[in-house]
């Protein structure tokens, strides 16, 4: 058999555990999931990322100050020191990069780098994730990148395929460029050519404002540039620089992540020319992270996955009280709901028909909110305190739990007894906490977004709200979406939960069954290798 070929994912972020604060949200715990996939099929993979000082925001919530946002320094005992050091020269400074190894949460190795040093005067470019923009945003970028690169150099590690998680880590192609062009002698277009035979790329973002972009100047300034004039950095991404182009450039192949989402994203850069194609590669979670033991050893009993269902919304339930006071009922429908706080998410939705809202949360339902917005995002922090106006006017009815972490999704997508996602189609690239659910027995009830349509089965495994209607004016695709809402929980979620039960669980044991591989990060760490990292000798 042909050796496998050894993969550098490199991402902003990684989400292994709740505990270690160097995550933010999904495109981490993608990352994290994909890491321990990696190690349990004893692939070759190491990862690539950065030793955040402070991690993202704590967003607590107070009576007198509303949001608040708040950096604590974490410190972890369990990082090993590699011994290397790395120097980037990043505004004509030098800027050395500690390397640090982690490979104790059942991941493959993860190797992550670290300015905090006194011999730098730029200490702080490793302090917050995605705490700033402009010069500061590129500065850790260049050391996520340009750092990574050596630091694989230096520790030894002969990489077949370097693997962008997201645009973050385009200037890691740049430093291959450079490496061909400097030390192999090569011309530009040569060493270019050369770069491309060995990246790919996973593009995220189905929203035009979500793809990063910096100005020329700023990245000649920054020395981001590593030597190559603005006439080849436009060449690779255009001015302004857009990471999302020149990922697409620099990669021979990228993926998006879900079928819908690579029919967006081709439509999204169909203008870009000179890039690789987009192939569909849906995500998949982590099922030793995310599903339940206890629901998988019971799953093929009825009566006992019920119980089992029983015992872990409880805990919930639990968890709930312990964090904010409040007693939810235990016989009561549960709806979880946790998500960035992005306008597109419609956390309110199911709160917009007063009438039926009113109706529903009296006697049938109950939902627990999470969510967290970018401390830098005042829309995202209104979208908090409607959230919090709702728990008012529903007391007992309607919980949110603040700073959502990997704790609280865990809670939530294995104790809830329904999962509800309603996004405004097609802006949700893929959405894997409904994954998360699905395996758990944790019925989706969702708008044909993201990751939805290819494991939907209305009636049987989960629920479709509505029928995939996309519509450019936002108030008619929300009325629409809204009105299938209420229909789909007053005639068919509702009954069937307190009417028949029998019904209920068979749909639990449905949504196990047919998520359980077919959504796993097993099954897409095996798509990558197939479908991106082995190079079949005809193609490309
Ligand atoms: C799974 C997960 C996400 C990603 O879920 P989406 O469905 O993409 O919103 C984000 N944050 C946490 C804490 C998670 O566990």
């Amino acid at each position: 058999m042909k050796k496998l070929p050894t993969v550098a994912y490199f991402s902003m972020e990684f989400g292994l555990d709740s505990n270690f604060k160097i995550y933010a949200g999904g495109l981490g715990i993608l990352a994290g999931d994909y890491l321990k996939a990696a190690k349990d099929l004893g692939y070759p993979v190491v990862g690539v990322g950065i030793l955040w000082k402070q991690g993202y925001n704590k967003q607590i919530v107070t009576e007198e100050y509303g949001v608040i946002d708040a950096f604590p320094i974490y410190r972890y005992n369990f990082l090993k020191d590699t011994g290397v050091k790395v120097k980037v020269r990043i505004r004509n400074r030098d800027v050395y990069c500690k390397v640090w190894k982690v490979d104790n949460f059942e991941n493959a190795d993860l190797y992550l780098l670290d300015t905090d040093l006194p011999e730098n005067a730029d200490r702080w470019i490793t302090g917050q994730l995605y705490g700033w923009f402009g010069e500061e945003r590129v500065a850790q970028e260049m050391v996520l990148g340009i750092g990574g690169v050596r630091a694989l150099k230096e520790l030894g590690i002969k990489v077949d395929v370097y693997h962008f998680n997201e645009g973050h880590a385009v200037f890691a192609g740049l430093e291959l460029v450079r490496y061909y062009m400097e030390e192999k002698g090569l011309s530009f277009e040569q060493a270019l050519s050369k770069a491309r035979e060995k990246i790919v790329f996973t593009t995220h973002t189905p929203v035009e404002a979500g793809n990063e972009t910096h100005p020329l100047r700023l990245l000649m300034y920054m020395g981001a540039n590593l030597n190559l004039t603005e006439e080849q950095l436009v060449h690779i991404g255009g001015a302004p620089f857009n990471m999302t182009v020149a990922a697409l450039r620099l990669a021979r192949i990228s993926n998006a992540v879900s079928d819908l989402h690579r029919i967006t994203a081709n439509a999204m850069w169909a203008q870009v020319d000179r890039r690789s194609r987009i192939i569909g590669i849906t995500n998949g979670v982590h099922v030793g992270t995310w599903a339940d033991r206890r629901i998988l050893e019971s799953r093929h009993n009825p009566e006992k996955l019920w119980q089992t269902h029983t015992q872990i919304k409880r805990e919930l339930l639990d968890f709930v009280e312990k964090r904010t006071g409040i007693k939810l009922r235990e016989d009561v429908l549960t709806i979880g709901f946790a998500r960035r706080a992005a306008p597109y998410k419609r956390s309110d939705l199911i709160f917009r028909d007063k009438e039926a809202a009113d109706k529903m949360f009296k006697n049938d339902l109950q939902i627990i909110f999470a969510g967290k917005s970018h401390p830098l995002d005042d829309t995202g922090k209104e979208i908090v305190n409607n959230i919090i106006a709702m728990s008012k006017k529903y007391p007992g009815k309607v919980v949110f739990l603040e700073d959502y972490d990997m704790e609280i999704g865990k809670m939530l997508t294995r104790g809830c007894d329904i999962w509800l996602n309603n996004p405004r189609r097609p802006l949700e690239a893929c959405g894997t906490s409904g994954m998360k659910a699905a395996m758990n027995g944790v019925l989706n009830v969702s708008t044909l977004d993201g990751w939805w349509p290819e494991a939907c089965q209305h009636g049987i495994n989960g629920w479709q709200i509505g029928d995939g209607f996309e519509s450019k004016d936002e108030k008619e695709q929300d009325s629409h979406d809204l009105k299938s809402l209420v229909n789909v929980m007053q005639n068919e979620v509702i009954p069937t939960y307190y009417k028949n039960r029998d019904k209920w669980v068979k749909m639990m044991q449905n949504s196990i069954e047919s998520t359980l591989e077919k959504f796993s990060a097993e099954r897409m760490v095996k798509e990558y290798y197939e479908k991106m990292y082995i190079q079949k000798s005809h193609e490309d």
